[in-house]
């Protein structure tokens, strides 16, 4: 479609200022992690053909129409601070940019609920909620991130210890569908959570934007006391042994861990197996690390620190990220003695997903680039799944795995509820639960990984 009526028509629903039809300069500012987004641009169209920025869940109805009909791709994007390729285009379309819906629409004390709009930002959350001394119970690293950005995730982060993933602290969602109605998935409006019946929050909680498009959420908010972190380092393996009885403490938020080489590298501490951030309420107990075997806490209070390993959660630290249960933690350090032989590692950081999982990250060196880093990302990836564990988050990289991840019954299933609230393939095709093909026919997944091991393999035997 030309791009002069797309200007025109999605102009005359959110407004001519509201639309860009984009050229290079608009597109530098659509991408995920760069490096990522590099890649996906040889095999598919990552360009959007509009960015249109609607303000109200009116203007997203009357732009979901306009594309149901022609059978134009819908990309939601809300920070765009995912990496897997999830808010980028893969066959062109229109990406909807949510941050002008950034009302905080109430904050009720007595029902202890937050209601917003689905794109704004977790910053101005955090902000408003702590001048009440109230916090939601589990929210990301990044705070340039969005509320519907990171239900569309399914996000673990900062509380999910103690209070489970974003999924568990809704209410409420208004959501649009690709038909161009508007459905609430709350069991009532007036967020009275008991109810029966399928749980339809829980359907649009990591779909990454596959079916519908989030405007508005409710979520539970929780009185927040002051917050302590504490620094230990660890000498010993047993530590991790230890960890499933730390985190029965009820004053713990979350924990975060580094392996030994980066906590050389960031935080000039020696220790053997690494480091273990802790983040805790003051009001009760402190959690009684030190007296595990093989643990010694180095600081009391460090809140820098803390911040300071946010960095490694950048996009431009594009690496490997999965969920993996605790019990398999001590293999994983194996798994990285090995990788260590054929790749540059700068280490592994990981936080406390909740008291049976940990998150960990891999982080390459930088200089490991291109074909060898996708391959190393896959070698990880498949050794976490061969411990239990899963990617964290599908998005255009990861959604081949789902194969292996889950049953085909389950898929099936997960496919079969895609096709029926998205018959014309509309809402962020193409990631997720389906892979895509690329534009000379090759598949994402699979194939991609092994041909850039095989050709590793080859290029390390020629000498090159
Ligand atoms: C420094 C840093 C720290 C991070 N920390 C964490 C962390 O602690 N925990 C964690 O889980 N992740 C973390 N991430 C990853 C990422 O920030 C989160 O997944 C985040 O929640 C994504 O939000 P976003 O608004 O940027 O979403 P985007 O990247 O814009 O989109 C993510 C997905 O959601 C969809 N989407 C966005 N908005 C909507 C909507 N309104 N309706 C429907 N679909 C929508 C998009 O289509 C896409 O599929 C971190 C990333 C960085 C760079």
């Amino acid at each position: 479609m030309k791009k002069s009526k797309l200007e025109h028509d999605f102009g005359s629903i959110v407004g001519k200022e509201n639309v860009i039809v984009t050229d290079k300069k608009e597109n530098e500012h659509l991408v995920d992690a760069p490096w990522s987004s590099t890649i996906l641009s040889l095999g598919f169209k990552i360009t959007p053909d509009a960015i249109v920025k609607p303000h109200t869940t009116r203007e997203i109805v009357d732009i979901v129409n306009y594309a149901f009909d022609k059978k134009i791709p819908l990309i939601p994007r809300g920070g765009g601070t995912s990496a897997l390729g999830e808010s980028l285009p893969i066959k062109g379309g229109i990406v909807i940019d949510m941050k002008r819906m950034n009302k905080i629409v109430e904050i009720e004390e007595d029902k202890k609920t937050l209601t917003a709009g689905a794109g704004v930002s977790w910053r101005k959350i955090n902000t408003k909620l702590k001048e009440k001394r109230f916090a939601v119970g589990v929210n990301p690293l990044n705070e340039n991130s969005t509320l519907g950005g990171f239900i569309s995730k399914g996000g673990y982060g900062i509380g999910s210890l103690k209070h489970g993933s974003i999924g568990n602290q809704i209410v409420n969602l208004e959501v649009v569908l690709p038909v161009g109605l508007t459905i609430n998935t709350g069991y009532s409006k007036s967020h009275f959570s008991y109810g029966f019946g399928y749980n339809n929050s829980w359907l649009f909680t990591g779909a990454e934007g596959t079916l519908g498009i989030i405007t508005e959420a409710t979520l539970k908010i929780y009185y927040q006391n002051n917050l302590k972190v504490t620094v230990h380092r660890v000498l010993d393996e047993a530590i991790f042994q230890a960890l499933s009885e730390i985190t029965r403490s009820g004053n713990l938020i979350s924990l975060m861990f580094l392996d030994g080489e980066l906590a050389k590298t960031e935080l000039s501490t020696e220790a053997e197996r690494g480091v273990l951030l802790l983040l805790s309420e003051e009001r009760r107990e402190e959690p009684t690390l030190e007296k595990q075997k093989g643990a010694i806490s180095v600081s009391e209070e460090d809140f820098n620190l803390w911040d300071k390993l946010q960095k490694f959660y950048g996009p431009e630290r594009f690496g490997g990220e999965v969920f993996l249960p605790i019990n398999g933690l001590h293999k994983i350090f194996e798994v990285i003695r090995k990788l260590k032989e054929n790749y540059r590692l700068q280490g592994l950081v990981g936080f406390l997903a909740d008291s049976d999982s940990i998150i960990l990250r891999l982080i390459c060196n930088e200089e490991e680039i291109g074909l060898k880093r996708i391959a190393l990302i896959g070698d990880f990836v498949r050794a976490a799944i061969n411990l239990g564990g899963r990617p964290y988050g599908s998005g255009v990289w990861n959604s081949f795995w789902m194969e292996e991840v889950y049953d085909i019954n389950t898929l099936k299933l997960m496919r079969k509820i895609k096709e029926q609230i998205d018959s014309q393939n509309i809402m962020n095709p193409y990631k997720t639960i389906n892979y895509p093909k690329a534009r000379i026919g090759i598949t994402t997944g699979p194939p991609l990984y092994q041909t850039t091991t095989f050709l590793e393999k080859i290029f390390k035997k020629i000498g090159l």
